[in-house]
């Protein structure tokens, strides 16, 4: 198909990516974080209601939700949830994204000139460039990011649904959408309202190069260590300062290098620090713990307080402490029970000629909170690339093919 006569999908994508809907970490305590999510959302919703759809909400927190029902013959079969959130990261310049696609041909992907210098990254970074020689790729202008995560999930779920609105008879369970806001910050699907939702299961459509199926994720902490220190002239000081900082320094170096998220890949978690703020008095070190394995992840934890400890013990006096706060857990332990879920979408990328890839999320998705309160829920592909930066692209045949992908995946859940 030429681009002068836009599939349904890049025309969705095109016009869902100029609308900006960064969220913001500062405003965290409310949803969402941004008044702008709502403009999307609001879009959405009118979109959904011109489909077609029914009991199409934006609730207060800026949630879109929209029942579809089932083709005829379907209906008694379990209700399916399509996800992917409205917001997009804040790590990179997120409004005025001015798409254009670049036909690859090759070498660098250039996607734009900024201030004289090309925006580039080419296959010695991105291996997987080689195998896109040919493709036309949606890429940004290199001023922002391009907001492929997640509104690629957005166009390929909108598409879905207005091929069925066309097609009635194209074989689906009862569906239901959601649009959540502020997942980039931790929130996404936390104020769904599962029971109006009505779904026995659900996807999130939130990953990143086609065929990704995601269903493991990491067990997820947050620790924060405390330093007390002794402050007294340097001059005075013999036997008597007790500097935070160097007591941090010495807690820091007592945990194993090879445990950092820069020496680490695929089931390989990790301790990473964040940050440190510090002085003589007082020093707090921000760490964050992840591990797909539960065990392990007890162990990393338990590795830092007993650093903690051995320190309290050579001190005499209880100096570091140790504050720990959990995120999420890996959904694994949900998913596992509902093979099918796996296999089913693996058969859905199949049968439209991509080949499966199962992969571990180092990190977390909204999946792993909505299978946690009852809503088993893997991930799967978008199709974008280097995401969280103006590098990001999509190929224009991934979108194209998600939309397929998906319209196999219900059809497998009406039978
Ligand atoms: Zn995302």
């Amino acid at each position: 198909m030429s681009h002068t006569e836009q599939s349904d999908v890049l025309e969705r994508f095109l016009r869902y990516v100029k609308v900006n809907t960064q969220s913001s970490d500062a405003d965290c305590d409310r949803v969402p974080s941004s008044d702008c999510q709502f403009d999307l959302a609001n879009l959405l919703a009118d979109e959904l209601r011109a489909l077609g759809a029914l009991d199409v909400e934006v609730s207060e927190h800026a949630y879109v939700t929209a029942h579809i029902p089932a083709s005829s013959g379907s209906e008694d079969k379990p209700a399916l949830g399509l996800i992917a959130h409205l917001d997009t990261t804040e790590v990179a310049p997120g409004a005025g994204v001015a798409p254009h696609i670049v036909h690859y041909k090759g070498g660098d992907l250039v996607c734009g000139t900024v201030d004289g210098t090309d925006i580039k990254i080419g296959p010695d970074k991105l291996p997987a460039l080689d195998a896109l020689v040919g493709e036309d790729l949606v890429c940004t202008d290199g001023r922002t990011l391009l907001g492929g995560d997640d509104k690629a999930g957005i166009a390929e779920i909108m598409a879905l649904v207005a091929r069925i609105a066309e097609n009635p008879e194209l074989p689906h369970p009862p569906l239901a959408v959601c649009f959540c806001p502020d997942e980039e910050i931790g929130h996404g699907a936390e104020l769904l309202d599962i029971p109006a939702f009505g779904c026995t299961y659900a996807y999130t459509v939130d990953g990143g190069p086609i065929g990704e199926i995601e269903w493991e994720c990491f067990n997820a902490c947050e620790v924060t260590v405390t330093f007390d220190g002794y402050s007294i002239h340097p001059g005075d000081a013999k036997n008597r300062m007790v500097n935070a900082t160097n007591l941090f320094c010495e807690f820091h170096n007592l945990l194993p290098v090879p445990e950092r998220p820069e020496h680490t890949e695929g089931y390989e978690g990790f301790i990473h620090i964040e940050g440190v703020s510090s002085t003589v008095t007082h020093a707090t070190a921000r760490y964050i713990v992840r591990d797909h394995d539960a065990a392990r992840f007890q162990a990393k934890i338990d590795l830092m307080q007993r650093a903690c400890d051995f320190m309290n013990a050579r001190l005499g006096e209880q100096r570091v402490h140790m504050d720990i706060k959990q995120q999420y857990r890996n959904m694994a332990e949900i998913v596992a029970d509902y093979p099918e879920l796996i296999d089913t979408a693996k058969m859905a990328f199949e049968t439209v000629g991509v080949t499966p890839n199962v992969l571990p999320i180092r990190g977390g998705t909204d999946g792993a909170q909505l299978s946690f309160r009852g809503l088993p829920c893997p991930n799967l592909s978008t199709g974008v690339y280097c995401c969280h930066g103006v590098n990001e692209f999509i190929p224009v045949s991934s979108l194209e093919k998600m939309v397929d992908v998906l319209a196999e995946l219900v059809a497998r859940f009406a039978h």
